[in-house]
């Protein structure tokens, strides 16, 4: 078997303003953790043997068809801009399209050192690859947008972060990596041509229907308010929604200290980089606010006077917390079994998330169990939940299905950041049972799964994770 990637590269054939060509650098002993079958047959890729796919997903040989790059982009950091960023630890291997008809890259993340890689070793270590391996299958089954996971290599070789580390590779698959800061480096150098260039690229590439900066404007502002709806719908944290870290296709990419909440409140942050909370659960959809202006004021510098733009870009950003709303609301009206809408739906749904946040609920179990009898037990103290829930009740005796719907919305399984945590520790001594035994069950996480129950529990007191770390 010969390992065979239907490779046709489009970024590759923009101009060379846009990346800098670079191979991956060879690694020393080349191991496969994982590979994704069931996404390798979506890219209409053919697996190779074992030890060749170890040796194309390290970077020690370059598959037939791939022309690598890494790609040039800048970036706002927790809001301080930083003009030169890029892929500093990846190569993008090339594109495929898929048998879905989706153009796809497939990229190699700890690949080594290229242009962009400023102080860093370009490499990651095996906790945060198979933290995002997890978590953004995870993100997939949810019906999420997300870049997925195709391949996970070990190196054999060590990478010094606090002390040495395994060092690993991850091959992601994502419908591109243009990000906001993409858009921004351009602005920013005042490259007009190449401005106009990557619009032209984003749109044919993503939003086809899409007229103009303006209409791509538009486009990713809608894809964006029902990325964030949804994250804010399973109490996922991105932890770092930086302008490079935010993706023209609406998919959530660039999982670092990522996490998703146990007891449910707005403030919670896991990121310990995150030290004025800026990436906190309940402020994800003003970020996505602010990340999308950033958007504008770059997209507006490819007019021949940029005040032109200036009206028309304000009205469109000023419009996304209204979208950003709605999108929430239908996601929560689903998660309490609501089809139809009431007025007051939002604040039956508010309520009952001050009631949460009050009494230490796990966000996750207190929604899965809303079907059930149980979710009163979620609440330290249950009268907290039976005097909100009368008038819920009320409510769903109007909806003809509400225990479908929860069903179907409201997740038994999502990826603990204390299991995440127990399985990089079982993957570091070499067992790597928990880390498929997690792929397996988050692959269908509206399953109940009662042999898996044990994934369900919130962690114990001796086992809660407080803080997430980037760890590249
Ligand atoms: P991130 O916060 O992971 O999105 O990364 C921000 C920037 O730092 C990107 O330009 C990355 O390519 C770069 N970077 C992160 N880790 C490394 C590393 N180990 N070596 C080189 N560059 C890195
Ligand atoms: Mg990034």
């Amino acid at each position: 078997m010969t390992l065979t990637i239907p490779f046709d590269n489009s970024y590759a054939r923009l101009p060379d303003a846009f990346y800098t060509r670079q191979s991956p650098v060879p690694v020393k002993e080349p191991q496969l953790i994982a590979f994704n079958e069931g996404l390798a047959r979506i890219l209409r890729i053919s697996p190779g043997d074992v030890t060749e796919m170890a040796q194309a997903f390290a970077g020690n040989t370059v598959p037939d068809g791939a022309e690598p790059l890494a790609q040039l982009y800048s970036g706002h950091q927790f809001g301080t801009y930083n003009p030169q960023l890029g892929d500093g630890r990846a190569v993008l291997l090339g594109e495929t399209v898929g048998a879905d008809g989706i153009r796809r890259d497939i990229q190699l993340k700890g690949s080594g050192r290229t242009p962009y890689s400023r102080q860093g070793d370009g490499r990651a270590w095996l906790g945060p690859v198979l933290r995002e391996y997890v978590v953004s299958e995870a993100m997939q089954a949810l019906g999420i947008p997300t870049t997925r996971a195709l391949a996970a290599v070990e190196t054999g070789e060590a990478v010094y972060r606090e002390g040495p580390m395994p060092g690993a590779v991850l091959t992601r698959v994502a419908q591109s990596h243009l990000r906001v800061g993409t858009f921004q480096v351009f602005a920013g150098r005042r490259q007009v041509e190449s401005l106009k260039q990557l619009t032209d690229y984003a749109i044919q590439r993503h939003y086809l229907e899409a007229e103009g900066p303006m209409g791509l404007l538009r486009a990713v502002r809608d894809a964006q308010a029902k990325l964030i709806a949804a994250w804010m719908s399973v109490g996922f944290i991105h932890g770092v929604m930086n302008t490079d870290n935010s993706s023209i296709a609406g998919e959530t990419i660039d999982y670092g200290p990522c996490a998703f909440m146990d007891s449910y409140h707005p403030n919670t942050v896991y990121s310990s980089i995150d030290r004025m909370g800026r990436y906190a659960y309940s402020n994800q959809p003003e970020i996505a606010v602010w990340n999308l202006a950033q958007l504008a004021t770059a997209l507006i510098q490819q007019y021949d006077d940029p005040q032109d733009g200036v009206e028309e870009a304000t009205e469109i950003v000023h419009a996304m917390p209204d979208l950003l709303q709605q999108e929430w609301l239908s996601r929560f009206r689903a998660k309490l079994g609501l089809t139809r809408e009431e007025d007051g739906d939002l604040r039956l749904i508010t309520d009952l998330l001050k009631r949460m946040a009050e009494e230490q609920a796990d966000f996750t179990n207190t929604f899965r169990a809303l079907g059930g009898e149980t979710a009163r037990d979620q609440f330290t103290n249950p009268e907290a939940f039976d005097s909100w829930s009368e008038g819920w009740q009320t409510r769903i005796s109007r909806e003809a299905d509400p225990l479908g719907v929860m069903s179907a919305t409201n997740p038994a399984f999502i990826p603990r950041n204390h299991r995440v945590e127990q399985m990089i520790e079982a993957a570091v001594n070499g067992d790597y049972a928990p880390f498929h035994r997690l792929n397996d069950v988050l692959s269908r996480p509206f399953e109940d799964q009662p042999g898996n129950a044990d994934l369900t529990r919130p962690p114990g007191a001796n086992e809660v994770v407080h803080a997430t770390f980037c760890g590249t």
